[in-house]
């Protein structure tokens, strides 16, 4: 880990409910964990809620949401705009997930688009990008990761990733228990920071980024510890205080 303040994070997917929330914010309370900063993304119909309780709390967690609409507002059922998410606090927020990509067909068209309305509400986008095994089995994943990259670049321009994080989330490391090893992680993390520098070296220089894929208790000190990784985007063990609250100080 560089000197860039580690950032952790927890995406909760369609899990959690109020009990976890009350512990977490509990929890992290009588914890001592500072030097990094924490962000939990609970599903959005919890996000007013658990924003209300962390900022009561005075607490280290900031709260995050899982998605939001590239659309300003209007006839759009289901979906959450930037405003609503500004007007409640929210800071950050996950965009181009790999579940989001696969399973509802986010093109990295569209997760530009997401960064970029994110942004222009000043919330900080946690861009995440990654390769299937069968992509880096054909040794696609560098071709793959810069076209998510470019698809921010073409449209936000590379200044914006001052504002932003990137997550390298390899999907064959995801919910399955094989995490990448750190010099795999290292690697690509090494290729996206040299990507950005081809447009600016400062920027590069300043970008978090965060590995995400089993992401755990045991695993997160050797992760950690490699040059280019800055932090977690963390699943299942983001689920458990005590392992989520060990991988935030391990970093
Ligand atoms: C994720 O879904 O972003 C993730 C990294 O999950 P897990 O930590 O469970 O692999």
């Amino acid at each position: 880990m560089n000197q860039l303040k580690p950032l952790i994070a927890a995406n909760w997917k369609m899990n959690g409910n109020n009990a976890l929330i009350a512990e977490f914010t509990t929890k992290f309370n009588a914890s001592v964990i500072k030097d990094v900063d924490v962000v939990v993304c609970p599903a959005s119909v919890y996000l007013e809620s658990f924003k209300r309780q962390v900022s009561a709390n005075n607490s280290v967690i900031q709260v995050g949401a899982q998605n939001l609409s590239d659309k300003l507002s209007g006839a759009f059922t289901g979906e959450i705009s930037t405003e609503m998410l500004s007007e409640i606090g929210i800071d950050h927020v996950i965009v181009g997930h790999s579940e989001r990509r696969s399973l509802f067909g986010e093109t990295p068209e569209l997760v530009a688009k997401k960064y970029q309305t994110a942004l222009a509400s000043n919330i900080t986008p946690i861009l995440c990008t990654g390769e299937s095994e069968q992509q880096r089995d054909a040794k696609e994943t560098f071709t793959i990761i810069a076209n998510d990259i470019d698809a921010v670049v073409d449209l936000c321009g590379i200044e914006s990733f001052k504002n932003g994080v990137i997550a390298y989330e390899p999907v064959w490391a995801i919910g399955t228990g094989k995490s990448a090893t750190p010099d795999q992680a290292q690697e690509v993390h090494q290729f996206i920071r040299s990507h950005l520098a081809k447009h600016d070296e400062e920027v590069a220089a300043g970008v978090r980024i965060l590995y995400g894929g089993s992401v755990n208790e045991k695993n997160a000190a050797e992760l950690f510890k490699q040059q280019d990784i800055n932090g977690a985007l963390v699943g299942g063990a983001g689920l458990v205080v005590e392992k989520f609250m060990s991988i935030c100080q391990n970093a």
